[in-house]
């Protein structure tokens, strides 16, 4: 009878923590309070950037945050018209830009971001870094880090005692985090599935078209990605994704969903990055009348590479 009991609430437990993402509309279960994801987040993201070459100002950094502003905003308009406000409610949108040779970026819970300055040279522009930006927000607005643990704590403890487990293992969640997110090695590596990472994709266009960029670029970042990957180890965002060919196709699938969303008058000036800072244009955003008018041409152009 003990044991019955137990498993109901195990049970009632699990069917309280299902809830449904934004977008894709997927079930996912989370076993783990949001608040307590958020604040083991914060203490490691604070960790990381009083360890880490925070890049403290420039063009670039301006650019990151610029572009990560844009696209969080426009995600939570969209979440609050949608009556779905609850997936934010205590996010603390964050965007650094750390000096760093790796090609890489990642997001922990509650929106916590970082680009590495590796990242730049295919990124490009502001366009290439919504890409990016709208890969890692969805991460976070997923709350695939949550569900990730989750699969892991219910392997480790199984149904019935997860309950009880959750709530008196404090410090085992704890070591789980920072096991998912590979601190104090490859911070930020946490390993997504494969299913994850093509739901951060499809999530991500949506977002970067919902901001005014162009979704239709997105292909062509991954194909300069595959262009300067060759031998490399693979950074976060494609870890677990089978080639850059089957990524690109699923990404021009999905394309004309994305398009829906795309509203080019929001559209942001496209700035290239990795131009030195020019020490007199620090106070206005952006100095390049870039405009609207992307080019919609052939991405092969060799216009810079660093
Ligand atoms: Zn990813």
């Amino acid at each position: 009878m003990k044991n019955f009991l137990f498993i109901a609430a195990g049970v009632l437990f699990l069917l309280a923590s299902c809830s449904k993402i934004p977008i894709t509309g997927r079930k996912q279960l989370n076993l783990l309070p949001e608040s307590q994801m958020m604040s083991m987040s914060l203490a490691a993201y604070n960790e990381f950037l009083d360890t880490s070459n925070v890049v403290k100002g420039g063009n670039d950094k301006i650019l990151v945050q610029e572009t990560g502003m844009r696209i969080s905003s426009a995600v939570t308009s969209y979440l609050r018209k949608k009556k779905q406000m609850k997936r934010v409610k205590d996010f603390q949108w964050e965007f650094n830009l750390v000096d760093s040779d790796q090609a890489n970026a990642w997001a922990m819970p509650g929106g916590k971001v970082v680009f590495y300055t590796g990242i730049l040279p295919i990124t490009k522009d502001q366009n290439g870094l919504a890409v990016v930006m709208g890969h890692e927000v969805a991460h976070a607005i997923a709350r695939h880090g949550n569900e990730r643990m989750s699969q892991g704590l219910a392997l480790q403890l199984g149904g019935a005692g997860l309950a009880v487990a959750l709530s008196t293992q404090q410090a085992a969640t704890q070591n789980l985090f920072l096991q998912a997110y590979g601190l104090g090695t490859n911070l930020g590596m946490l390993k997504y599935s494969r299913k994850h990472e093509g739901e951060a994709d499809k999530m991500g266009l949506v977002f970067m078209a919902m901001a005014g960029y162009d979704p239709r670029e997105a292909p062509d970042f991954w194909g300069r990605m595959k262009a300067m990957s060759g031998g490399q180890a693979p950074p976060e965002f494609m870890s677990t994704h089978p080639s850059h060919e089957t990524r690109i196709k699923e990404l021009n699938e999905f394309m004309p969903e994305a398009l829906k969303f795309y509203d080019p008058t929001k559209a942001a000036p496209s700035s290239s990055l990795g131009t030195p800072n020019s020490n007199g244009s620090s106070g206005s955003k952006t100095s390049k009348p870039g405009g609207t008018g992307k080019t919609k041409k052939k991405s092969g152009d060799p216009r810079r590479k660093n």
